[in-house]
């Protein structure tokens, strides 16, 4: 490019004639106007929404891996609209710095996702959410899945216990709530969705599906104008009895079971195991190998724990019946965890089955860390959403994965 310099030698030994230099000036202030029309022009982000896309690139690190084919020959490609650009060398895509995290394509602004992830953690319901935020039913669950997924999939390894661990289960009502397989509720389930409120929306769901209303009027639920399941009461009953009195009592096969364990140190195991009933072959699935050598392990009187512990050699500490305690050893660590767990599921009234493990997630998650700010939580979400997911969340698998538990053959695994 000629230097300014050399450009004023140029006009000043040419001669110009008085319409060359009007000319000249002309195309000057074109260029001008043009250049400011460009900065005009130029998108500006937010500065919450520079500092979140920078941590996006950061957490790419060095090593560049395209996510788009996993070869590591990827490289800058320059920055569009203020936003880092990258190219792969194999696959010759190119992609921008939120793909392959749950930024990419998200709807939510990031004072929106600072608002969500704030909810998210005093644990409002969807219909809170949508009224609060002003966004859509869908978005919102959408978006509460999306982070439930993300802290399984980057902080959801489940703990092994070292020394004294306390286990138990856990119940909480089988739900099909968001469920619209209607020929799966009226031909397998034999009876309505619960939360199919009046009447009237009965008569046109069964209409909808295809059926005549004296076909199926007998159904269980048909009549039944409340909207929490009454299983909700059965549930607490259950966590809340005597382990002989729950045991003599037999369990619903429309309760799901959750396993939990914990220690003194803040461990914890915890997941939806099965429908009913918990087994031995569960206890091995859930809990196999992840007690040391010499860790005891507490529980009520249950058989199916001593089976479990004599096959793994695990030392094991039941509670008698009618005991709160036998020697040194009592379950009042696990106990004020499942009294938490209940305070959790009641903010939420009822939760469909399919996701018991994403909001368990949630609530172990939230267990770990009880004592930091909600603020400095919600910037760890924030964190988390500038990182890769290994596995993408997207909306079909979302609503057509299978029950995260055992079924039995009770109920198809998947619906
Ligand atoms: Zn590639």
């Amino acid at each position: 490019m000629a230097k300014l310099k050399d450009l004023k030698d140029l006009v000043q030994n040419v001669n110009l004639t008085e319409e060359q230099i009007a000319e000249l000036l002309t195309i000057i202030v074109d260029m001008k106007k043009k250049n400011e029309n460009a900065e005009k022009g130029k998108i500006v982000l937010p500065p919450e929404l520079v500092s979140l896309l920078e941590k996006c690139t950061i957490n790419r690190g060095e090593e560049l891996v395209c996510p788009l084919c996993g070869s590591t020959s990827v490289n800058k490609n320059g920055k569009k609209d203020g936003r880092q650009r990258y190219i792969c060398k194999a696959c010759v895509k190119t992609f921008g710095d939120t793909y392959g995290t749950l930024l990419y394509h998200s709807k939510l602004t990031v004072k929106q996702w600072i608002e969500f992830l704030t909810l998210t953690l005093y644990n409002a319901s969807l219909n809170r959410i949508k009224k609060d935020m002003g966004i859509n039913l869908a978005t919102a669950w959408y978006n509460r899945h999306k982070i439930c997924s993300l802290i399984m999939q980057l902080e959801g390894e489940q703990d092994s216990f070292p020394s004294i661990v306390e286990g138990d289960e856990f119940f909480i009502p089988l739900s099909f709530i968001g469920e619209r397989n209607k020929s799966f509720f009226i031909e397998e389930l034999k009876r309505m969705p619960r939360h199919h409120r009046n009447r009237a929306e009965k008569f046109e769901y069964i209409e909808q599906a295809g059926y005549e209303v004296a076909e199926v009027e007998d159904m269980d639920g048909f009549y039944d104008d409340e909207t929490i399941p009454s299983n909700l009461s059965v549930s607490k009953e259950l966590n809340g009895l005597d382990k002989e009195e729950k045991r003599k009592r037999g369990i619903s096969n429309e309760q799901v079971c959750v396993i939990t364990a914990v220690d003194k140190m803040q461990n914890a195991y915890l997941s939806p195991t099965c429908l009913g009933k918990i087994e031995p072959k569960h206890l091995e699935q859930h809990l196999g190998g992840r007690f040391a050598e010499d860790s005891i392990l507490v529980t009520d009187s249950l058989r199916a724990y001593r089976t479990f512990a004599n096959n793994n050699k695990i030392h094991l500490r039941q509670i008698p019946s009618g005991r709160h305690t036998s020697g040194p050893f009592n379950l009042g660590k696990v106990n004020s965890y499942h009294s938490k767990m209940t305070d959790f599921f009641d903010r939420y009234k009822e939760v469909g089955s399919k996701y018991l493990d994403h909001y368990l997630a949630l609530f172990r998650w939230q267990e770990k860390g009880f004592n930091s700010r909600t603020a400095d939580r919600v910037n760890m979400l924030l964190d988390m959403l500038t990182k890769g997911v290994p596995e993408k969340v997207e909306f079909p698998k979302l609503k057509y994965r299978p029950f995260p538990f055992d079924t039995k053959n009770i109920i198809p695994l998947l619906i």
